[in-house]
């Protein structure tokens, strides 16, 4: 067996003409897959099911291929509009987390104190009536507030229904305050319009891309991997801002290396360039544009001579690129990008995105943003669910933050320390995330695990959180179970369906099934009027108009092209309190803060100290993927950039190892160093979800450094709650 070649990935991380492939051609010894593991007796010959991939959370078309009850190969479903006939990297090997060695086969239940790792082996009815007790127990001393649930992934939406029907606001996802919630608000703010998933960007028809910090092509959303290809591929230009050489900046016309937390000085200095040498689409700003005039005031003293103090960009650099950027409009976008939350100052940073793009007039155009639709799909009818009596338990008490719009994450474990928030969280029902992992401050995430009365988790391996739980539920994998349907707003509105391609595994359980009989134990039956996710999915997709077989034998069922820019016929319409596209927010000022981006520098790593940034693999998906032994083959550990000249100084070599201290006196494992000219002198980077500590997960176990551990500071947004991660800084030590 051969995995994916080199070249493979080399054509994939590089954004080239082979943006995806197609598939890997997997056997299924490779691993040492078990001879005896269960062989689903209903298929001999070679079947090939449509489905969902659950590799990240793009959601992209597959088609499993199924030979002798086992998955031989997954690829990209032809017809499904994310994939295209393709996936990335990581969607191929979706077979290394289904046989996986290291899966949770059997519910566990603790036998001595939290965070010591000793389970016993119980029954699905044991494991599930002692969490209904619990449950029904701290509900009726503290309330069913006080249990919170943290979830990732499409599979979560069982168990939000479940714990809305319990009647707790505390629903959490890293997703929001840790990764894109800025930019959500930064563009309801602005546009009205949150963006999405997939973001509604043009980026096959865009004459210059601008990435700010986004490293697409390392980060594998896979559709925008295809429509960058096919952009460079058409003669499309692009700007990267990266204080890292990336391979996006590799293709670059122009590469801004700018310091790391200054991107709002380059951005209002672009924007100062763009209005004072009237470069901007005025057409758009007379007829749309909220507070022009403010912000032109705004910015007149943000000159490129004044970036440049800030950025270390030369002004001429500033102002080449501004009138190059605005050269292409309207066909010209600055992507919004996706994992945002670096300085604490993060949805102004994403305000003066939207800023630049209104003025680049790319809303509802070729190229720029359009304004796509989806499928309705109608609701099975279920029982209303009760109302909170309480809040979300997500902030300190009388801690004022006006625009947060789901519950902060690290705000609701913050809660789960008595006395902070204001009522204590007392559970916590955990949904696939590694919360050690995916929440900064990871000594709070420790102390609340350990103050806590009751933890679930629900997950397929034993990632660092299961660690912490009082029972633990083992999921089945994507590929062996069914979930709702997905109809998400895209240019090609679709309906997709997931639905198994194998029997779940072991004594795994789908997360439907897990959810039911939980929801039957807590009173809540009623909540749950199906007898199977297939009847569920067959009755939402008939109530909906849809044809089920044609879901179940295509995987997707795609609807007509609608209109999605101005070109096409669409009325650019807002819905901001103005109606127009906010270049000054009112709401902002009455909630007295910055009604026009404001920036502030960000404290510098001291003498001897490097900030520590950190991003994707195109192999790897957060931490979750670091286990997997196919994708592991071609990147099977981190290594942390350093600058070649600071190497030198500090007598360091390529590829020796290292230990990183940061300014909480936190180490991490042993890294491998990547010496190179490609990365600043005061900034070190790593890819995340890495120096797993969890010896069950034999094959992540100890390699390379993890940059959560690392991120024992964080500083909040004060508009919307988000944390601000990259205001952490390491010193290196020899390993
Ligand atoms: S981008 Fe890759 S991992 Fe994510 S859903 Fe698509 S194929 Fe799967």
């Amino acid at each position: 067996m051969g995995g994916l070649t080199r070249r493979e990935i080399i054509q994939l991380s590089g954004g080239g003409a082979a943006a995806a492939v197609v598939g890997s051609g997997l056997l299924t010894n490779w691993w040492g897959l078990d001879a005896n593991q269960p062989m689903d007796p209903k298929t001999d010959g070679e079947t090939v099911v449509g489905s969902i991939c659950e590799l990240c959370f793009w959601k992209c078309g597959i088609n499993v291929h199924v030979k002798g009850g086992r998955v031989t190969k997954v690829e990209g479903n032809p017809k499904h509009p994310l994939s295209r006939g393709r996936l990335c990297p990581r969607g191929v090997g979706g077979p290394g987390l289904l046989y996986d060695p290291d899966r949770l086969k059997t519910p566990l239940i603790r036998v001595s104190e939290r965070g010591t790792q000793r389970f016993r082996e119980a029954t699905w009815d044991e494991a599930l009536d002692l969490i209904a007790k619990r449950f029904k127990e701290i509900a009726a001393t503290h309330g069913p507030e006080s249990i919170a649930m943290f979830q990732h992934g499409f599979g979560a939406t069982w168990f939000v229904h479940l714990m809305k029907a319990f009647g707790t606001p505390n629903l959490a996802a890293p997703s929001y305050a840790q990764c894109k919630g800025p930019r959500t608000a930064a563009f309801n703010l602005t546009t009205g319009s949150h963006l999405g998933s997939p973001e509604s960007v043009d980026i096959a028809n865009s004459r210059c891309l601008t990435f700010l910090g986004y490293h697409l092509g390392e980060n594998m959303h896979n559709t925008q991997v295809q429509d960058f290809s096919t952009a460079l591929k058409n003669g499309g230009q692009l700007v990267v801002v990266d204080p890292r050489f990336s391979i996006a900046a590799s293709k670059a016309r122009h590469w801004l290396p700018i310091k790391p937390g200054t991107d709002i000085a380059l951005l209002l200095a672009w924007i100062n360039v763009i209005i004072e040498e009237k470069l901007y689409d005025r057409d758009f700003v007379a007829k749309y544009g909220h507070g022009f005039d403010e912000l032109k005031k705004h910015v007149a003293d943000k000159t490129p001579e004044w970036a440049w103090t800030q950025t270390t960009i030369p002004a001429a650099k500033i102002r080449e690129t501004a009138r190059f950027i605005a050269g292409f409009k309207p066909a010209s976008l600055v992507h919004p990008g996706r994992h945002v939350t670096w300085y604490g100052d993060d949805t102004q940073r994403l305000r003066a995105v939207a800023i630049l793009n209104g003025l680049l007039g790319n809303w509802g155009r070729k190229g720029g943003f359009i304004l796509p639709t989806n499928i309705a799909l109608e609701k099975v009818p279920t029982p209303t669910y009760p109302k909170p009596k309480r809040a979300v338990a997500d902030r300190p008490r009388g801690k004022v933050i006006p625009l947060a719009s789901a519950p902060l994450a690290a705000g609701v474990r913050d809660a789960s320390i008595p006395g902070t928030a204001d009522y204590d969280i007392k559970a916590w029902l955990v949904y696939g995330t590694n919360l050690p992992l995916s929440l900064p401050e990871p000594q709070k995430t420790r102390e609340a695990l350990q103050k806590l009365e009751f933890v679930v988790a629900i997950d397929v391996l034993p990632a660092e959180i299961v660690g912490w739980a009082d029972v633990v539920l083992p999921e089945s994998t994507y590929l062996e179970r069914w979930d709702d349907l997905y109809n998400p707003t895209y240019e090609q509105p679709f309906v997709a369906l997931r639905r198994p391609a194998v029997a779940p595994m072991y004594a795994s359980k789908p997360g439907w099934w897990i959810a039911a009989e939980l929801g039957k134990r807590l009173g809540l039956g009623a909540y749950f009027p199906w007898k199977s996710a297939r009847q569920y999915v067959e009755r939402r997709a008939k109530l909906s108009g849809l044809d089920f077989e044609a879901l179940v034998r295509d995987g997707v069922i795609v609807g007509k092209r609608q209109p999605v820019t101005v070109e096409e016929g669409v009325a650019l319409t807002f819905d901001t309190p103005s109606k127009k596209f906010e270049f000054y927010s009112d709401d902002l000022k009455k909630a007295g803060l910055d009604p026009l981006p404001v920036y502030t520098p960000h404290p510098e790593p001291p003498e001897g100290s490097y900030r520590l940034l950190f991003g994707r693999a195109p192999q790897h998906s957060f931490g979750r993927t670091a286990n997997n032994r196919l994708l592991a083959e071609t990147y099977a550990e981190n290594e942390v950039w350093i600058n070649a000249d600071v190497c030198r100084s500090l007598g360091i070599k390529d590829k020796q190892r290292v230990v990183l201290v940061n300014q909480d006196q936190v180490k991490s494992l042993p890294v491998r160093v990547k010496a190179t000219e490609r990365i600043r002198n005061d900034c070190v980077y790593m890819v995340h979800g890495f120096g797993r500590r969890e010896k069950k997960l034999r094959q992540a176990y100890g390699k390379g450094a993890s940059d959560s551990e690392l991120v024992t500071r964080s500083v909040q947004d004060p508009i919307m709650g988000g944390t601000g991660m990259n205001v952490n800084f390491v010193r290196i030590e020899r390993a």
